[in-house]
């Protein structure tokens, strides 16, 4: 049997260092992991265990690129966050050996339509029109963990035209990378090319057609991104 048309492209990451490329298969998202964060969007951060979303793997967007402004949003935010790269897939797995599924680390961008959605959050809705848009994860490339380690602490940093808005530490995360790992790993397999956003600090805002945006992760790498003008 032939495919009735051209299979779409595989979404991928580079890794840094090499000529390889990480091939993407799901991307998981946690919701509200730096106390910080939940306290601004309203919620007791000491009380509630992770919770995920998704967004398609298609969501991905190279750093260096240049983003058409999204459709259907008047109020577009950015979310800095450590993205893990998952390389030996499992399920149920103990938070002590987690560490072991991890292939790499990269920077990336889980931007959100915040309008779509607090209306989602409102009617009790499904995110999916608030998160799992087109081009709603630009996304740096993967550092190999057998380059960098496991980084635990260390600043998470975002600017927009050079400006700091949000800028937090990696200590700072309420459910840690094994812990979200084995969490997440009690609800779906998990599998090699599976990618988790794992949150963001405080100080998400608003972005505007023509914005710049440039974040970096201690030691994991830099991403930049740009909205096209109006
Ligand atoms: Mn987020």
């Amino acid at each position: 049997m032939a495919y009735l048309f051209d299979p779409p492209p595989q979404p991928a990451l580079p890794v840094f260092g090499t000529d390889l490329l990480f091939p993407v298969r799901r991307i998981w998202c946690v919701g509200r992991n730096y106390a910080d964060h939940a306290r601004e969007m309203g919620h007791d951060p000491d009380r509630e265990p992770p919770f995920f979303f998704a967004k398609p793997a298609d969501a991905i967007v190279a750093s260096g690129s240049t983003i058409p402004f999204p459709m259907a949003t008047e109020d577009l935010h950015h979310e800095i966050e450590l993205v893990v790269a998952i390389g030996l897939g499992g399920v149920a797995i103990e938070p002590g050996s987690a560490l072991e599924h991890v292939f790499g680390y990269a920077v990336g961008l889980d931007m959100t339509r915040r309008d779509r959605q607090a209306e989602a959050k409102r009617l009790a809705r499904p995110w999916e029109m608030g998160k799992g848009f087109d081009r709603s994860a630009p996304m740096s490339a993967i550092a190999p963990a057998s380059r960098i380690g496991h980084p635990e602490r260390g600043p998470i940093v975002l600017a927009v035209n050079g400006e700091i808005r949000q800028a937090g530490d990696l200590a700072r995360q309420i459910w840690s990378v094994a812990e979200t790992i084995s969490h997440l790993s009690r609800l779906v397999e998990l599998a090699p090319g599976d990618l988790i956003m794992t949150g963001t600090p405080a100080g998400v805002g608003p972005v505007r057609p023509g914005d710049r945006l440039e974040g970096r992760i201690a030691t994991v790498g830099e991403l930049s991104v740009t909205y096209a003008a109006g």
